[in-house]
């Protein structure tokens, strides 16, 4: 049984889990540790111990470990992107893509290291200088989802160690195995014991114990909606109050206007709706097409998707790999259920497939006659199922994208500048993409949306220190003598 990582050793947990290969449910990958209240209470206590140290560590010291994370990712990044993609399901170049991606995460922080800066500035008092600086936040803990499960650990730990934060990190329960080979890449680039754990095991339980510690300052969390709430509500009710960034779900929507290039309108939206499976919080599940595309549109689709190859994600020439396990493709079927019981006319797959593994692949569905108040289009599905919705013009198709609990992504495709300007500036999305896949972003850039998508500061690029620090603004009088207010009232 694989273990966990917690005070500078590696340690057996009395409990296991199994994970298992989506695209062949009889190959498990490992059996994974389990870890207990206590296991995590012991992680966060070591972390806790371990932060006056790391908060004061050079930045040459954390530089040089993040480096050596990111050198190390990218030169085995085939090897684990084949494990990615075995426990996860997406295909292989997904999963090698993703890994290149955590390895340039950790080596853009590892810059990041040797880039923090301050402000000094005047007082508007005299004799006084302010200084305005960052410094780490404490016992950071890390909670991901299953869908990333290599690059959205990066995206957090990174930028933890970088800004001098210890870190107690849970990964997902169903995709342990890259979570534990990136850690034992994180643990073999020098980081001292106690500042980087892992505790892999169940949200009720590991989760639980760092949203109920006072010893853990920060929360960063992505994952779906419920539990983000759950999330946000416990660490701002804590005691001593938890700061908390949390990237949740999405509907995102992408608009194909009348003179949109067909062939990229196409390309957008099967890429966005059903690649990874469909499993991204980036994915675009609402087609919004303007009347005078739609048919033409829905029939391009149609012809693309009979090309699709679903398989083995490991297999050569696979397009879209299986879904992840058997609860999340039951509640996929479950809305291609809804979505024929709201009305709305199923023209392309859903129906599941057979292949020479048992696994669970399901053909891509495709809904037309769709209004934007069927559930199919309101509520996050996370597979591979899209809605398309007429709209009459422009002014509609902005209309329905914005009518969302959602605020991720947005995208259109047009050829016009004026529409697509417009939509950039009215879009309610914390990103936009113009004739592009609403899914795929760069690494170098803040990540992350608005309503029910996201909460707190942005992820990634030089944002990420939004979350990963907290200022303190510094006055000093550097006058001689002790400093005596001149006037009444100006302190
Ligand atoms: P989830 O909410 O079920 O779980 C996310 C994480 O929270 C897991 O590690 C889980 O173990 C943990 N958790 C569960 N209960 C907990 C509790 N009570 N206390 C603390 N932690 C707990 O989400 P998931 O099914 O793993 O992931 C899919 C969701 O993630 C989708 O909604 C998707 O849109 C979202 N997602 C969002 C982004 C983004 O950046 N916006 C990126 C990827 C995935």
């Amino acid at each position: 049984m694989t273990k966990n990582y917690i005070a500078g050793e590696w340690l057996s947990a009395t409990e296991a889990s199994a994970n298992v290969n989506p695209s062949n449910t009889n190959d498990v990958v490992g059996e994974y540790a389990r870890a207990s209240v206590a296991e995590a209470e012991r992680a966060i206590a070591a972390a806790y111990d371990a932060f006056p140290a790391w908060s004061r560590s050079s930045i040459q010291q954390r530089h040089d470990i993040l480096k050596a994370v990111g050198d190390e990712i990218l030169a085995r990044k085939e090897e684990l992107g084949r494990l990615l993609s075995r426990e996860e399901g997406k295909t292989l170049p997904e999963g090698i893509g993703e890994v290149t991606r955590a390895a340039q995460i950790f080596l853009f922080f590892s810059g990041e290291c040797l880039r923090m800066a301050g402000e000094k500035v005047p007082s508007v008092r005299p004799l006084i200088d302010v200084e305005i600086t960052r410094e780490p936040v404490g016992v950071v803990g890390l909670i991901t989802p299953w869908n990333f499960p290599i690059a959205i650990p990066a995206w957090k730990i990174a930028p933890a160690l970088a800004y001098g934060n210890t870190v107690v990190f849970k990964p997902a329960d169903l995709v342990p195995g890259s979570a534990h080979a990136l850690s034992e890449i994180i643990i073999r680039a020098g980081v001292p014991a106690g500042v980087f754990n892992l505790v892999m095991g169940r949200g009720s339980v590991v989760g639980e114990a760092m949203l109920q510690s006072p010893k853990v300052s920060a929360i960063s969390f992505t994952g779906s909606v419920p539990t983000g709430r759950k999330v946000a509500q416990t660490c701002i009710t804590a005691d001593p109050m938890k700061k908390v960034q949390l990237e949740m779900g999405g509907k995102n929507p992408m608009v194909v206007l009348d003179d949109a290039d067909l062939k990229v309108a196409v390309e957008c939206a099967v890429n966005s709706a059903f690649f990874s499976t469909g499993q991204r919080c980036t994915a675009s599940s609402r087609l919004i097409v303007t009347e005078g595309i739609h048919d033409r549109f829905v029939a391009a689709m149609q012809e693309r998707m009979q090309g699709l190859v679903i398989d083995d994600a490991l297999k050569a020439g696979t397009h879209i790999g299986p879904v992840v396990d058997q609860s999340q493709l039951d509640q996929d079927l479950k809305y291609i259920r809804i979505g024929q019981e709201e009305g709305a006319k199923l023209v392309a797959g859903g129906e599941l497939l057979k292949r020479e593994t048992p696994g669970f692949y399901l053909a891509p569905a495709l809904f037309t006659e769709v209004s934007n108040q069927m559930r199919v289009a309101r509520e996050e599905i996370f597979g591979p199922v899209a809605t398309v919705t007429r709209a009459r013009d422009y002014d509609e198709a902005l209309e329905l994208a914005n009518d969302t609990p959602f605020g991720l992504s947005s995208g259109i495709c047009t050829t016009s500048l004026k529409y697509a300007n417009h939509f950039k500036r009215n879009a309610e999305a914390g990103m936009v993409m113009v004739n592009l896949p609403t899914a795929g972003v760069d690494y170098h850039v803040p990540f992350g949306g608005r309503k029910s998508s996201s909460y707190g500061p942005r992820e990634q690029g030089r944002y990420a220190q939004e979350f990963y620090t907290t200022v303190k603004t510094a006055y000093t009088f550097d006058g001689n003598g002790p400093y005596v207010p001149k006037t009444k009232g100006s302190e």
